[in-house]
């Protein structure tokens, strides 16, 4: 048997700094069979191209030598290649990552000294904040509404003599607001960027589930100081973590080595399965044009419920794409507060608090309609209809 040591094993200061996402917390509470849960942020598994994976694991494993090895630290050319094809760069300003989350953390290993400024909306994408706040960087959140980041409140604070490092944008459907930055907005912000010197990072799971309206262009068309973040997971599946970065080149060529001294390289078995069937013709636009109408309606049913059983009780925006409704209880109700209650009804959300930065988000939540369908969706509105009608009845509150 182990022998209990007396002396306490000591964390460093960067292992301290983040708390445990919430929301991956309340994944597992609300991990009961019985609960519609509206919280994770996660993609309709029925759309997972199981049978073209499986076949392509299989054919690789048994054809390709190299499947099993050691590869390279920038990633498999073919799909380096594949990405830079759809996004209109050239191969070596490609990073293939283990999600694009890896590649936000190398981008900050790369830009971001402890105690260094970084510039986001509030609220904010939980991942990024946790990477933010292990890099020890300052953070400076800025306003945001339906069209995303308030460049006008942000231009005042470089005004004022603000420098940050660098500025995180989730141009398209953000995560968890929904909001996406309009036309306007992006060019400023651009102009910004190579006025003050700042790199600007555009985190974009979501740009291609949009379903109503023109899609907009990259932040990358409208300055070389910016950086793209890419994946698969919301638009094939994110169970095999490969997502990317498309760089200038100096910043490209450091978070190759950053990586190395990460991981040495992203899986090179997964790399080559998911190239095989993205490029399988015919597959990406039948893909896409699956997820968009199947994400609209489930978006719809969840707007028409929310509409008509909370009526003026729930404030919101409905987003033209992506995976979220985010919106506000016009009576005070701490969602925080509520979220036993809707546990108990058996729906669950994640509380506007959870992605707070400054702000105050207590009477708001996001609720993600992506993983549910349409029926359910609607029984999930109706027990959140009840878990606020017990916790505040109609009248009593105002
Ligand atoms: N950025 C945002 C804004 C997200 O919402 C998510 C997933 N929830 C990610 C990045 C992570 O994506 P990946 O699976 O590629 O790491």
């Amino acid at each position: 048997m182990a022998v209990e040591s007396a002396v306490p094993i000591r964390l460093t200061g960067a292992a301290g700094r983040i708390d445990s996402s919430a929301i991956r917390d309340l994944l597992e509470v609300v991990d009961r069979g019985d609960v519609i849960s509206l919280a994770g942020g996660l993609p309709a598994a029925e759309t997972f191209p199981a049978a073209a994976l499986a076949d392509a694991f299989a054919d690789i494993i048994a054809t390709d030598p190299g499947a099993l090895q050691y590869s390279t630290t920038e990633g498999f050319g073919p799909l380096r290649q594949w990405v830079a094809e759809r996004h209109g760069a050239e191969q070596d300003q490609v990073l293939i990552t283990h999600g694009s989350q890896q590649a936000l953390d190398l981008v900050v290993r790369a830009l971001v000294e402890p105690g260094a400024t970084v510039v986001l909306a509030d609220p904010a994408y939980v991942g990024a904040l946790q990477v933010f706040r292990l890099a020890g960087a300052r953070l400076a959140p800025v306003a945001s509404d339906v069209d995303g980041l308030r460049v006008d409140a942000f231009a005042d604070r470089l005004r004022a003599g603000a420098r940050p490092a660098l500025v995180y944008l989730v141009a398209n459907f953000d995560n968890p607001t929904g909001a996406t930055l309009s036309l306007q907005r992006r060019i400023v912000l651009a102009e910004m960027a190579d006025h003050y010197g700042f790199v600007i990072v555009e985190d974009d799971p979501y740009g291609e589930l949009r379903w109503a309206g023109d899609a907009l262009p990259p932040m990358r068309s409208f300055t070389d100081r910016a950086v793209t973040l890419g994946t698969v997971s919301k638009i094939v599946c994110p169970g095999l973590r490969i997502g990317y970065s498309i760089a200038p080149r100096p910043l490209a060529e450091a978070m190759v080595v950053l990586k190395q001294a990460l991981d040495l390289h992203t899986s090179t078995l997964s790399q080559r399965a998911i190239h095989r069937v993205v490029t399988t013709p015919g597959f990406m636009t039948s893909q896409v044009d699956r997820l968009r109408p199947l994400y609209r309606e489930r978006c719809a049913t969840l707007v028409d419920a929310l509409r008509a059983e909370l009526g003026d009780r729930f404030e919101f925006d409905p987003p033209q794409g992506g995976m979220f409704v985010w919106g506000r209880l016009a009576d005070s109700i701490d969602t925080q507060e509520l979220l036993p209650a809707a546990v108990e009804q058996g729906v669950a959300y994640v509380p506007g608090q959870a992605f707070a930065v400054e702000g105050d988000y207590r009477q708001s939540l996001r609720l993600s309609f992506a993983t549910t369908p349409p029926e359910q969706l609607l029984e999930g509105v109706r027990r959140l209809e009840r878990a606020l009608t017990k916790l505040s009845p109609r009248g009593e509150s105002r």
